[in-house]
């Protein structure tokens, strides 16, 4: 049962082929007997799952029919549930309990599905391996020696693992994308304002957006349809009607215009990964797209205005967990001076520091205009070469990452080599676009990811373009060895 992903799911509860409550039982003992191996969770919810499963088995023998009513998951562990622990992955709040469900846990429970836990991540949503967590590192369950990707590193891995056929995650400058192409699935990161913040704790705020992990496309439509939508709760949140993204996955992509950023392929890509993008657009091709070269001339500047932008807004973001109003307190403060310190010095880890340090110094008053001012000038300039493109072309097309997944320890002394990662990803948070990760093949033995990315509200289209191309290529349903 493990194998079947939330679209065969659905047709396996609609055909009474088994309960809510079977699947959930049968997931659950995987969690227990193959999740330490990856330590993909942080908190599991059985009680919890068990009682849902019912309540949606109950559902569906009194005539309700939805795709997801009685699919099991999982949320990223920085998504508010109501009674069930929030950590973020900090000794911050390893006790917090939220007194309200995010809206688009919320909205889950709403179609009925079935919350099996929590999920490990970078503390604070700030990492790429999933190697930043209180809770220790997550591990790849294609090798169990390298990084699953991050900061959603867990729901990454329980998905890819068959503990879960889908998951929750956001990313801020590639948290879906990155650990999805790291681990052999299709994440989506939905246009700025499409999913509502409220209750995601949050990392930098202008860039967060909440997405979908599952296997295929197919299935990420299936949980975007229902995480989508205004929220008056959320003031980023935009009231723009949200399309039927099943309804097109199968739409034609003759004609299709197809843009491939030349300075995607620079020095730093690994020619494995090359030579996998080039295989994708020759099977594009043949699906009726139209590839064109296009070019993205400010993308060298996205990593540096990032990590001053995205640190600004954490500093600002984090400056509530003071162990007054939220979080760990230290034992026996001397003075008030002290409690801070010693509060946010011992409940945040190394890296978060690192980023309040950087953030605070780039808003200060001597600084704000050389480096947070000039960082938002260049996301214009990156938002502008974007609307550009997309004059000349329908999707973009590229590499998620440059390399395929990093061993266990190899980036821990060098935090500015694990940045240099996420080139490809984070201009799409800059400009708030949406982006999708679809698995494109192995680089030996460790999987890689074709990005696609879209504008404004064409989430429905990047649906389209992966689904077609899982129809013609059996990449993603590849799974690891002893899963
Ligand atoms: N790797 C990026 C960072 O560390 C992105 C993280 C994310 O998307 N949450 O900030």
């Amino acid at each position: 049962m493990h194998q079947l992903t939330l679209a065969e799911i659905a047709r396996g509860l609609s055909a009474k082929q088994f309960s809510s409550e079977e699947l959930t039982r049968a997931l659950l003992a995987r969690i227990e007997a193959l999740g330490p191996r990856l330590n993909a969770f942080i908190t599991v919810t059985e009680d919890h799952a068990i009682e849902q499963a019912r309540a949606a088995d109950a559902r569906r023998a009194a005539g309700e029919n939805g795709p997801l009513l009685g699919a099991p998951l999982a949320h990223k562990d920085l998504f508010c549930t109501r009674g069930i622990r929030t950590s973020c992955a900090s000794r911050m709040l390893d006790n917090f309990q939220a007194p309200y469900d995010a809206t688009v846990v919320e909205k889950l429970a709403a179609a009925g599905t079935v919350t099996l836990g929590k999920t490990n991540m970078d503390e604070f949503a700030m990492g790429s391996a999933n190697e930043n967590s209180h809770y220790g590192p997550v591990r790849n369950p294609w090798q169990l020696d390298h990084v699953p990707g991050g900061s959603s590193g867990g729901s990454a891995a329980a998905v890819a693992a068959r503990l879960l056929p889908a998951t929750t995650g956001t990313d801020t400058g590639g948290s879906i994308r990155q650990p999805a192409a790291f681990t052999n699935l299709t994440g989506l990161k939905p246009t700025y304002g499409r999913v509502s913040r409220w209750g995601m704790v949050a990392y930098a705020s202008s860039l967060d957006q909440a997405g979908p992990l599952a296997r295929t496309a197919e299935d990420c439509a299936l949980m975007l349809q229902a995480m989508a939508g205004f929220d008056p709760k959320d003031s980023t949140s935009i009231d723009e009607a949200v399309p039927d993204y099943s309804a097109t996955l199968n739409d034609s992509l003759q004609g299709l215009r197809i843009g491939v950023p030349r300075e995607y392929f620079g020095a730093g890509l690994d020619p494995r990964i090359a030579e996998r993008v080039e295989a994708c657009i020759a099977e594009l091709e043949k699906l009726g797209a139209v590839i064109k070269p296009i070019s993205l001339p400010n993308m060298q500047h996205a990593i540096p205005a990032y990590y001053v932008i995205a640190p600004a807004e954490a500093s600002s973001n984090l400056s509530r967990f003071d162990g007054v109003r939220f979080g760990y307190r230290c034992e026996n403060p001397l003075d008030l001076t002290d409690l801070y310190k010693r509060s946010r010095g011992e409940g945040f880890g190394p890296e978060v520091q690192r980023r309040i340090m950087v953030g605070t110094y780039a808003l200060s008053a001597g600084y704000y205009d050389a480096y947070y001012l000039k960082a938002q000038r260049i996301r214009r300039l990156i938002k502008n070469d974007f609307m550009a493109a997309f004059q000349e072309v329908d999707v973009i097309l590229g590499p998620t990452t440059p390399n395929p997944a990093w061993k266990l320890g190899a980036k821990n002394n060098d935090p500015v080599a694990a940045y240099l990662e996420d080139v490809y990803t984070i201009t799409a948070n800059l400009a708030g676009l949406p982006g999708l990760s679809m698995p494109m093949g192995f680089a030996d033995g460790l999987p890689v990811g074709a990005q696609l990315l879209a504008p404004y509200f064409q989430e429905g289209r990047l649906l389209n373009v992966a689904h077609r191309y899982q129809q013609v290529t059996d990449w993603h349903r590849q799974s690891p060895e002893g899963f």
